[in-house]
């Protein structure tokens, strides 16, 4: 009797050549993800997507899988020979492995070649009843069973099982094309870039830092949140764009309480530079209407007048608080709130305007060599790539 571990995704929607390309690219995934497992295989055989473990613990597989996206529900099964001796014996099995052993369940009977001499109702009333020989104190429920047990007759082989763990769903990171994610320090940014690998894009980011304004230590922490984000990503460049000079600048040549936005204006003019340099069709960032001053419509208005690619704000209608329980689900959030200081904070205006107007932006910048700082800017960027690390074995314990 082997353990496999088969995986469901979303299929709904996906036809032709676009359900080949998610298929290929989920795999693809999976085994990069599955990587520091030697003798693991992931295969796909009668539209069913499975990883057979080999020597390993299914443990931190599983866990290993629950952050891929585009998986939808994961769930541990015996593979035994399709004879009904055989499968009455693996059921009996798994109901007794259940912890806690459960009080009602049902069984679910599929049989994919109907050679097998028996059809699925009658799968379904022979093991059943063979359960309940064996198994001490459990009934039947065919409404809301404690377990499934869910049994695939497929030709010569017998998958069984029960407990289903959910995915996190979404499309295969790779599938959607390349975004830019500004990222800061912050709580929010990294939840954006999350939502968005979620939905397939492929991820890069770029950061902005005004050393010795900030330091070190507050680049490392983006680092650092970049490194946490490849669990999800895989690969991730982070371009960290030396931005002092044009802080300086702003702060010389600029109303005080228009710095915040033609800062988020030069950002944004610099990050489109970067995605288009990188193949990158959007920017990310992790804006919420109405959370700060910089993020009224008027404000967005003004920064977004800079950009002709589209930018994407994945958290707009969100509240802080939901932000904040994403953040501590993906592990971002101990990262997020080191208090080091961001170089928005460190130039922060007293009173920043919430409704800065765009003519009042251009008139101002006016006073700055705006294509001379962006292109500077631009070549003094220090490109730091990220691969996932090889996941430890203690990390895994949330669903066990
Ligand atoms: P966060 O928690 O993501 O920092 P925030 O609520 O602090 O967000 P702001 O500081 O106003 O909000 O930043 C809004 C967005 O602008 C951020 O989510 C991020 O996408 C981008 N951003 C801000 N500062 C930087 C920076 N130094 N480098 C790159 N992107 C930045
Ligand atoms: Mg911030």
């Amino acid at each position: 009797m082997n353990d496999l571990i088969l995986v469901r995704y979303g299929e709904l929607a996906l036809k032709g050549k676009n359900r080949k390309d998610f298929e290929n690219r989920l795999l693809q995934n999976m085994r990069n993800k599955l990587d520091g497992f030697s003798g693991v295989k992931v295969k796909k055989t009668f539209g069913r997507v499975f990883v057979e473990p080999g020597d390993n613990p299914v443990e931190p597989i599983i866990q290993g899988l629950t952050e891929v996206f585009g998986i939808v529900g994961i769930s541990l099964a015996r593979c035994v020979e399709s004879d009904l001796e055989s499968i009455k014996k693996a059921a009996v099995q798994l109901v007794r492995d259940q912890d806690p052993i459960p009080r009602t369940f049902k069984v679910v009977a599929r049989r994919a070649q109907k050679n097998f001499p028996h059809r699925s109702s009658e799968i379904n009333r022979i093991i059943g009843g063979e359960v309940l020989r064996n198994v001490e104190g459990i009934r039947v429920d065919v409404h809301q069973p404690d377990l499934e047990l869910r049994i695939e007759v497929r030709g010569e082989e017998t998958y069984l099982y029960g407990q289903d763990i959910p995915g996190v769903g979404g499309l295969p990171v790779g599938s959607s094309g390349r975004v830019m994610l500004l990222l800061s320090g912050g709580i929010d940014s990294p939840v954006a870039a999350y939502l968005a690998l979620k939905r397939g894009a492929t991820l890069e980011a770029i950061h902005f830092h005004s050393y010795p304004f900030t330091s070190e230590r507050a680049k490392q922490k983006v680092v650092d949140l970049a490194q946490e984000l490849t669990r999800y990503a895989g690969n991730v460049s982070l371009h960290v764009v030396p931005f002092t000079e044009i802080q300086t600048q702003i702060r010389s040549k600029c109303k005080d309480s228009y710095m915040i936005t033609i800062m988020r204006r030069m950002m944004v003019r610099i990050a489109e530079e970067t995605a288009k340099r990188q193949k990158a069709l959007a920017l990310v960032t992790g804006e919420s209407l109405g959370q700060v001053a910089s993020q009224t419509l008027e404000s967005m208005h003004v920064i977004n007048h800079v950009a002709q690619v589209p930018v994407l704000r994945p958290l707009i209608g969100m509240d802080k608080q939901d932000i904040m329980t994403i953040s501590k689900e993906i592990g971002t959030y101990e990262t997020s709130i080191l208090p080091y200081e961001d170089c928005c904070t460190v130039f922060q205006p007293k009173s920043p305007v919430t409704r800065p107007r765009l003519d009042v932006c251009e008139e101002m910048e006016k006073g700055l060599d705006v294509e001379a700082l962006v292109g500077e800017a631009v070549d003094g960027i220090e490109t730091i790539r990220l691969t996932p690390k090889q996941q430890e074995e203690g990390e895994f314990s949330s669903y066990f």
